[in-house]
């Protein structure tokens, strides 16, 4: 066979120019391409050499070299992997087979697809992505094993190729790159080590390039020859650091091994928590190393935080912070992702689409909330430390993941009335000890432990020894409005609603005092909701008070004190909603307040001690007052008249 001279078929020059045209803004890509293209070429025929050893031909010392050539302006990429026959070539570079791919070049022939320089990363350009730097490219090869002529193909990338056999002496691949004038930077031997550092750094076989120095001559004694001149030393280099460490089974790696790849991903000082890594085959093939971190990054909360993992296709790099791999609530993972499954081109648009992308962040975060539930249940101690860290990210998967709700729930650590200031209890402990008498999870949102153990919200569960769990971070109120049962338990707030703490009997004699004290103190409680009706959608006897005289309630689902101090600091308008004041039908102040009412039904202190029991209702709740010089002022004159007594 001579030479010959054949069209590219329509779809290859329609994806040419595509390439050359839209791909612009990130040129660097195309030796990240042929590097990819050559380390599979290796992989292949170390695979095929399983089965038939002779296909290595005496030459396994694998590698990928680049050859930048300043005199010819070409840059020549060089591998010893599986190489091609002729009609390989022509099948493989010249024509587009891959299913789906003709298709969407014809769906794209309308769009102007310069600016959208995203469609194209919805398959490999590989190869082609030559032709964005070079103005002609001469391909040279030769399968591995076999007896037929090598095949030299060269194209200037204009709608026509050539074709011809050529004797090779190796097995391989080389590919010339004739760089157009305005890209002959890419024979900077800088500009090709940054290239191979930022995207084949992982590449498992040595990307190698000779690089000439030029020094003093050394003695026998390895000091400086004085007044030798200098001297020209070529060496090979090694560009890459080929540390695929999570391509590596897992037996092969050392713990250090793996903390110091999550130091240099991480930029953190301090070993990692947790470290997983694992492979995913069937419909999504993937392998991953990543990274529970030991510490919160100090921006764990700040809104422009970027996170993600980095993501590899097949060991070559894509992209350094692939969001779409992990949820929001795990924003503190660390790691690497390689897939066996994605293009090398795939852009940010596709990303966020990608079945592929959604099955391993999927796969993800199963094994990340499984490490930890394990961590949880056999090292309890070292995961509250992760808890302190995290705890309050992690819960916002409770609010966003409905999907992984269940395993979430069982990861969540609350302090409550039962545990020590700093020590925690899980839902499936609370109800484990939760008494007979007890049907539902009680829980009090807040500001600080301190502060709620103060609050009279608590003091009918304390009388009956029921558990409340303290919620004190402010994302705690969004998880209590997505986990509002726990085991076929309700979650009830205990300054919300009506609550039922009491058995039958108690019920009927609570029912009997309040109706008493509805007769008793009817007059005062109308003087009170009255005084106070700007500020209370109701008052009414309570039946959570065993000692405090009185405390505010929101209705089932009203708004809490916690939640409008929550959305006022985040500048969110908060609706108007009055809440209801509870009174303490045993209290003295009510005794107190009717007999003062029956003595003189108009007296001013009337008024002025219906504002105390709603500040008094405030302050205990820890919300501020609204006027306290006037608190302090009847509090004053209170104390000034009980000591004259
Ligand atoms: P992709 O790599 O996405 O398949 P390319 O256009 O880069 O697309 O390459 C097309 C095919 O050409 C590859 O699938 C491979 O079979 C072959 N090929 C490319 N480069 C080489 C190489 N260096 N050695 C052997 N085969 C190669």
């Amino acid at each position: 066979m001579s030479k010959t001279t054949k069209q590219f078929q329509t779809e290859v020059q329609q994806l040419l120019d595509l390439v050359i045209h839209s791909l612009y803004s990130n040129r660097d890509i195309f030796l990240r391409e042929l590097i990819s293209n050559a380390s599979d070429a290796i992989d292949k025929v170390r695979f095929e050499a399983h089965s038939n050893e002779s296909v290595l031909e005496g030459n396994s010392d694998w590698k990928i070299k680049l050859i930048p050539n300043k005199d010819a302006g070409t840059l020549t990429i060089l591998d010893n992997g599986i190489g091609m026959n002729i009609a390989e070539v022509e099948e493989n570079i010249g024509t587009i087979a891959r299913s789906g791919t003709k298709a969407f070049m014809q769906s794209l022939k309308d769009k102007v697809s310069s600016d959208n320089p995203e469609l194209i990363g919805q398959f490999g350009v590989g190869f082609y992505a030559s032709f964005m730097v070079a103005d002609k490219v001469t391909l040279f090869t030769r399968a591995a094993g076999s007896i037929e002529a090598g095949c030299c193909w060269e194209s200037a990338g204009d709608g026509s190729y050539s074709i011809e056999p050529c004797s090779r002496e190796k097995r391989g691949t080389e590919i010339v790159l004739h760089l157009k004038e305005e890209f002959k930077e890419y024979l900077d031997e800088w500009k090709i080590r940054s290239i191979v550092k930022k995207y084949s750094d992982y590449i498992q076989y040595p990307v190698v390039m000779d690089v000439t120095r030029t020094e003093v001559p050394k003695g026998v004694d390895g000091k400086e020859i004085e007044g030798a001149g200098t001297i020209e030393k070529t060496e090979e280099e090694i560009l890459n650091s080929m540390k695929a460490i999570w391509a590596r089974s897992k037996s092969d790696v050392t713990e250090e091994e793996y903390n110091e790849f999550y130091k240099h991903i991480s930029h953190d000082f301090e070993n990692p928590f947790r470290t997983i890594h694992f492979s995913a085959e069937g419909t999504s093939e993937f392998k991953a190393l990543v990274y529970l971190p030991a510490h919160k990054p100090f921006d764990m909360f700040f809104a422009d935080r970027k996170k993600g993992l980095q993501l590899y296709v097949k060991r070559v790099f894509i992209t350094d912070k692939c969001e779409e791999l992990i949820p929001d609530y795990l924003r503190f993972v660390k790691g690497v992702v390689d897939s066996s499954d994605l293009p090398l081109n795939v852009s940010r648009e596709i990303l966020q689409e990608d079945v592929q992308i959604k099955r391993i962040q999927k796969n993800l975060v199963g094994k990340v909330l499984s490490t930890l539930a394990e961590e949880k249940e056999k090292n309890y101690d070292s995961y509250v430390t992760f808890w302190k860290e995290f705890g309050q990210v992690l819960k916002e998967g409770v609010h966003f993941d409905f999907a992984n709700k269940e395993k979430l729930q069982d990861l969540l650590l609350f302090e409550s009335t039962r545990s020590e200031n700093g020590s925690f209890v899980s839902l499936k402990e609370y109800v484990e000890r939760m008494p007979e008498a007890q049907k539902e999870i009680y829980f009090i949102t807040g500001t600080s432990r301190e502060a709620l153990e103060q609050s009279p919200h608590l003091e009918v569960f304390r009388s009956k020894g029921f558990e409340v769990l303290f919620l004190t971070d402010p994302v705690d109120e969004w998880v209590v409005q997505a986990l509002t049962e726990y085991d076929g338990k309700q979650l009830k707030a205990v300054d919300r609603g009506d609550i039922s703490v009491d058995s039958e009997e108690e019920k009927k004699e609570k029912e009997k005092k309040r109706e008493e004290a509805q007769k008793e103190f009817s007059d005062l409680v109308s003087l009170i909701t009255d005084r106070l009706k700007d500020k209370v959608k109701e008052v009414r006897f309570s039946n959570r008070l065993t000692d405090s005289a009185c405390c505010l309630v929101a209705d089932e689902h009203g708004m809490n004190a916690n939640m409008e101090r929550i959305m006022k600091s985040l500048n969110q308008s908060v609706p108007e909603s009055k809440r209801i004041l509870e009174l303490n039908p045993d209290h003295a102040i009510l005794k107190v307040m009717a007999e003062l009412h029956t003595a003189d039904k108009d007296a001013p202190a009337l008024g002025d001690y219906a504002d105390l029991l709603y500040d008094q209702a405030l302050l205990t709740e820890g919300s501020p007052i609204k006027d306290p010089l006037r608190f302090t002022k009847l509090v004053s004159e209170l104390m000034v008249k009980a000591a004259a007594k």
